[in-house]
């Protein structure tokens, strides 16, 4: 008998549909599996034979061929198990169901028949929201994860025999129809310290909003122990609120990355900090692998990448580092294709100024040798250092400051003035793809930094003498426009460049 069972499978963020063929035909016993299947899929015969077992039935004495169509779209993962389980129980004719058209089968099997979670459920949900008669069959972890999606009919089983017995009573007791993704939405305390517990580094926080408001990329430089990391820490909590778009666009990006299918499932709703050791490979950081899975960069998608002792780094991770920073994706190619990742965020980044970390002290003095400190800033690249808008150099506290704690402004207090530096830039935007000041073209860079002619002068002045490529020139120019829109203003004026110029400090 021949059975046609619905599926999908992951091509990036993307769920793509694919058909498990199976005919089960009398003749010498045999399975056969074509179809571009990798090996997690190919190795699922044996896990689907005996979950069927456990389950009480038998699909093994006939034989089997799998087709998995379309045959030129690579395979991959194991939640291919319960459609291949479900196709072979129904050509071997086990027992019936009406109208199997109407599901999609997800799920990974384990041998004694019980379901274990797969990525990229969310991502399947969202390419079935037309079709109101589907029924989404998704392991009981998933469930959570399916239901985002609004009007959606979802039916989570724990087991095989459970899903069995559910489509023999057409599903009768455990489908649900999802409420959608303002249901799961509730207010959580944010999780990211507050600025209100800095005490001093009024610099740094200042040079923070600035980041916060036209998205620019950063760099602190200090001494060890100024406070970098945790001032770093603490952007999440004054940048604006996620969209919904946003959220589910984070949420299927992590849900592909299987970093965070589980029965406590829940979506990302705070912006990602992501902070990667600086051991990472570069597959960890920018993606792709023998599974093709998303790396860092795409995990900080609508968030922060921090990289904490930047020159720790190597140096060729940094540099796969500058196609996401400028097109806010990354594309992955391989033999079998090619796959595109989200990568929109903020890089954040902090560093000592030399190998000791003490040539920005006052008190402590430097012990490097003058080709220490020339081999450890080569490790980062100018081409990188250029990208960087922000370049911040963070001094070492004043101990005797410590003790003073009072008049500290609160994360949400600058976080409200970040918001309105934002209004400028959606209404600025309205009418092109980008959204921040960062993300400006030179063209239009010209066009919003309106400058008059003293301004315009001194611009170019400064610029001259710092020795400023035309990039660089940009953006400070793109700095000031974001410092002109914290002041609410119209016109980059003078004082708004001479800021903008301060946080060059290397280049
Ligand atoms: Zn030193």
């Amino acid at each position: 008998m021949f059975q046609r069972i619905r599926s999908y499978c992951l091509s990036g963020i993307h769920a793509i549909p694919v058909s498990v063929e199976v005919d089960s035909s009398l003749g010498l016993p045999g399975f056969t599996l074509v179809g571009l299947p990798d090996s997690a899929v190919r190795e699922s015969r044996e896990r689907v034979v005996s979950a069927v077992r456990a389950s009480g039935y038998s699909v093994t004495g006939t034989r089997t061929t799998v087709n998995l169509s379309p045959a030129d779209l690579r395979k991959e993962g194991s939640s291919l198990d319960l459609p291949l389980a479900i196709g072979m129980l129904l050509a071997s004719g086990e027992f019936e169901v009406n109208q199997i058209d109407r599901f999609v089968f997800l799920g990974e099997l384990s041998l004694d028949g019980l379901l274990k979670p797969v990525r990229g459920v969310l991502s399947v949900a969202m390419s079935l929201v037309e079709e109101k008669d589907s029924v989404l069959v998704v392991p009981k972890d998933n469930i959570q994860e399916a239901s985002l999606v609004e009007g959606l009919n979802v039916l989570g089983v724990s087991s095989l025999l459970e899903c069995i017995e559910e489509l023999k009573k057409d599903c009768s007791s455990l489908l649900i129809r999802s409420q959608g993704f303002s249901s799961h939405l509730k207010k959580n305390h944010p999780s990211y310290p507050d600025f209100k517990n800095i005490i001093g580094m009024e610099g740094v926080k200042r040079a923070l909003e600035i980041a916060a408001s036209g998205n620019h990329n950063f760099l602190l430089v200090g001494s060890p122990g100024s406070g970098k990391t945790l001032c770093a820490k603490c952007l999440p909590s004054i940048l604006p609120e996620m969209t919904e778009d946003e959220i589910i666009e984070s949420t299927r990006i992590h849900s592909c990355a299987k970093s965070i299918h589980s029965q406590n499932f829940s979506f990302i709703a705070e912006r990602p900090f992501r902070s990667p050791h600086h051991s990472s490979t570069m597959v960890s950081l920018v993606g792709g692998g023998h599974q093709l899975l998303p790396g860092e960069v795409s995990l900080a998608h609508n968030g922060v990448l921090f990289l904490d002792e930047l020159p720790e780094f190597n140096r060729q991770v940094l540099e796969a580092l500058r196609e996401p920073m400028e097109e806010g994706s990354v594309c992955i190619h391989r033999a079998s294709g090619s796959i595109e990742w989200p990568a929109r965020f903020m890089m954040g980044a902090a560093m000592n100024p030399c190998p000791c970390g003490y040539s920005m002290d006052l008190k402590k003095e430097c012990t490097c040798l003058p080709d220490m400190k020339v081999r450890y800033w080569s490790k980062i690249s100018g081409p990188l250092l250029d990208r960087i808008d922000l370049q911040i150099s963070v001094p070492a506290m004043d101990i005797t400051r410590l003790k003073s704690t009072s008049g500290l402004e609160s994360s949400a207090t600058i976080k409200k003035r970040v918001k309105v530096a934002r209004t400028f830039q959606e209404d600025r935007f309205k009418n092109s793809k980008i959204l921040y000041n960062s993300e400006m073209t030179s063209l239009q860079t010209r066009e919003e930094a309106k400058m008059d002619s003293e301004a315009e002068h001194f611009a170019i002045t400064a610029a001259e003498k710092m020795c400023l490529s035309a990039r660089g020139y940009y953006r400070v120019l793109k700095v000031a426009r974001t410092i002109a829109d914290l002041r609410s203003s119209k016109n980059v004026e003078k004082l708004d460049l001479a800021e903008a110029f301060q946080y060059r400090l290397l280049k």
